[in-house]
């Protein structure tokens, strides 16, 4: 494919978004046209809103916006508010389906940095069908959010879920990544654990991230805890396991304790009667279900990858 007749399209999710999102759509536009003028991109790349359910004025300057800058700037609006995520795929899935050969998703407060979406380009254009962009620190973050974030990342790593830290959504993907995300027909899809547990070919750009220029963030506590968790149980069973290990250990210290238990009746006679036994069977049982538990745990994640039902493998080539 020549270079100049690749078509980017840039998706952006929206929620109450009306302080930003027409200063924001007049930026990318240009950035769009610079890269265009570059070569890089062909004239016909464009912009598309998911309005995630918005209650202020935003979907009506979309509108206005769509107007005045007809087919360059799309959109949709979702009934309610499904949240970041969902309107993310809701854009990759959109854009898909009207063409594109690759697309940047960016936040419609626009704090990542615009100018990386060339970078990201030209990483694409060697051959990278994921471009991740990865923020370079976390100064605009408040002290809570920066270390709930850093326990996050570290967390999925021991869980075996090995996403980068200082992941972001600022990201660029290639339409091949959107044929395999559609084959994914999960509900609760994480997008930073789906693009990479893929393995396309991923290039990592670093980015700044600027403080937000109007209006306030759309994440409270909850949203992030609840993205937090979804991230964890969508992508990893081993919470699970760990049930079976912690039964499995406290049925084996049970032996162990019993063995010290026995030993202090019969030879050093310290133990009243009966409390040998009793703490002995309590230690036992105990362990034993909760290794029963994380046995029904193993049983239960099985369940659990299958109704996810996702594609079993992706094919990459093939000769026929
Ligand atoms: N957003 C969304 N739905 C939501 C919450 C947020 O579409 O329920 C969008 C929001 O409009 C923005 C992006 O997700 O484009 C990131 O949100 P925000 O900038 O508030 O998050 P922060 O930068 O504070 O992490
Ligand atoms: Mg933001």
């Amino acid at each position: 494919m020549s270079e100049n007749k690749t078509k980017l399209a840039i998706i952006i999710p929206c929620f109450n978004e009306e302080l930003v999102v027409k200063s924001t759509v007049e930026t990318l536009l240009r950035v769009l046209d610079d890269i265009a003028g570059k070569g890089k991109i062909s004239e016909e790349s464009y912009i598309y809103l998911v309005d995630d359910g918005s209650k202020d004025k935003t979907w009506d300057i979309i509108e206005d916006l769509h107007n005045t800058y007809g087919s360059r700037v799309k959109g949709t609006k979702f009934i309610r508010n499904y949240g970041n995520q969902k309107a993310l795929i809701a854009g990759l899935l959109g854009v898909k389906d009207i063409g594109c050969d690759c697309v940047v998703s960016i936040d419609a407060d626009l704090q990542q940095d615009e100018n990386a979406i060339e970078i990201f380009v030209d990483e694409y254009h060697k051959g990278a069908d994921i471009v991740s962009g990865i923020r370079n620190d976390r100064k605009t973050d408040s002290f809570f959010k920066k270390y709930t974030a850093l326990c996050f990342y570290r967390l999925m790593n021991i869980l075996g879920v090995k996403i980068p830290p200082n992941h972001s959504d600022f990201r660029l993907v290639s339409y091949k990544a959107l044929e395999i995300l559609e084959k994914y027909s999960e509900e609760g899809l994480f997008l930073r654990g789906f693009f990479h547990e893929i393995g396309l070919k991923t290039a990592y750009v670093h980015f700044d991230v600027k403080p937000r220029a109007l209006g306030s963030s759309k994440f409270n506590f909850f949203s992030l805890t609840s993205l937090a968790l979804n991230g964890i149980t969508a992508f990893s069973i081993v919470p699970l396991r760990i049930i079976a290990v912690i039964g499995f250990l406290t049925v084996l210290g049970s032996f162990v304790f019993a063995l010290e238990v026995i030993s202090e009746k019969y030879f050093f006679h310290t133990t009243p009667n009966g409390w040998a036994t009793l703490v002995i069977l309590l230690a036992f049982f105990g362990g034993l279900q909760i290794f029963c538990l994380g046995i029904i745990g193993e049983y239960m994640g099985q369940i659990f990858n299958e109704v996810k039902a996702r594609p079993r493998y992706i094919k990459d080539r093939e000769l026929i």
